[in-house]
């Protein structure tokens, strides 16, 4: 364990490990974004996912213990367990937050995360709608209600129906965007979805609901995406904007600070985020952050 604030502050930034305690399905994490703690919702316990992004730090080996499935039930009993150890001490008792002040403990919200596409579990409009409960129950915690999402499913209608219910009060969908070219988009997700069909999802999503925008900027094989790629991609943040510049809330660019599931990728420096955001900035008239 680091001995000063910040490097505990950091180490704790760095450790987004979804098992908890006894939890299956639930992981409190520091989140940078969130500026507190996000409560993290595993909805991908058996690690399946309709990507294989090179820079995943879910280890898909054919070692891993089997996980159980899924259930809203199981979901329930953590959730009220975990706010509960929360309300008690801010999880100051776990060796996670080892450290960390009680200022940095809040909790902000619940995300739905974890190890693999949470809108390829069938019950999610139910998980949507505990969550609205949960949110009700506790009105003094103000706690906003995120998805994190490549997007591959907003168009169908079972994820419309849960995104209507996240995003009644304080809900947010964070939905990813790693390229501009079909080409870069193949590299960065390894799946069979078509980047067209990404842009289009999110394009609809953002005509109806809150979005953010993440996208990963990292080298692969020692490069980084090109300006061909990044104009490509600029052009795409752009339709999307101009399909509701108002539910746009935010361009969020990250890098790679976690282990990868690959070794072919590897962080762009601190610089080069800053750069891409303020270029998109003089671009397009949308917040965009570095983290
Ligand atoms: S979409 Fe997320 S969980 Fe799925 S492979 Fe990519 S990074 Fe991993």
């Amino acid at each position: 364990m680091p001995s000063n604030a910040i490097e505990r502050i950091k180490h704790a930034w760095a450790d987004h490990g979804r098992h908890f305690g006894q939890y299956q399905f639930v992981y409190p994490v520091i989140s940078r974004r969130a500026g507190g703690i996000s409560l993290g919702i595993n909805l991908n316990p058996d690690l399946v996912c309709n990507f294989d992004c090179p820079y995943c730090q879910v280890e898909r080996n054919a070692g891993a213990e089997p996980m159980p499935a899924f259930t809203t039930e199981g979901l329930r009993t953590e959730l009220d367990h975990a706010i509960g150890h929360w309300i008690a001490n801010k999880f100051t008792d776990s060796p996670r937050f080892e450290g960390i002040s009680p200022e940095q403990l809040d909790l902000k919200d619940i995300c739905m995360s974890g190890d693999g596409e949470p809108t390829l579990e069938p019950g999610f409009p139910e998980v949507c709608a505990l969550l609205r409960e949960l949110q009700d129950a506790l009105p003094d915690l103000n706690l906003k209600l995120t998805l994190i999402t490549n997007a591959t499913l907003l168009h169908q209608e079972k994820v419309q129906a849960g995104l209507k219910i996240l995003t009644s009060l304080r809900g947010e969908i964070w939905g990813k965007l790693d390229a501009g070219t079909e080409d870069w988009f193949r590299t960065m997700s390894r799946s069979r979805y078509k980047l067209d069909h990404i842009e289009s999802n999110l394009c609809q999503t953002v005509q109806k609901f809150p979005l953010r925008i993440q996208t990963m900027l990292c080298t692969v094989n020692g490069a980084p995406p090109s300006h061909a790629e990044l104009e490509a991609w600029a052009n795409r943040i752009s339709h999307i904007y101009q399909a509701n510049p108002a539910n746009l809330l935010e361009v969020q660019l990250y890098s790679i600070i976690r282990r990868t599931s690959t070794s072919e990728v590897g962080p762009v420096p601190p610089e080069f985020l800053e750069d891409v955001a303020a270029w998109l900035r003089a671009k397009i008239p949308v917040p965009v952050g570095a983290y």
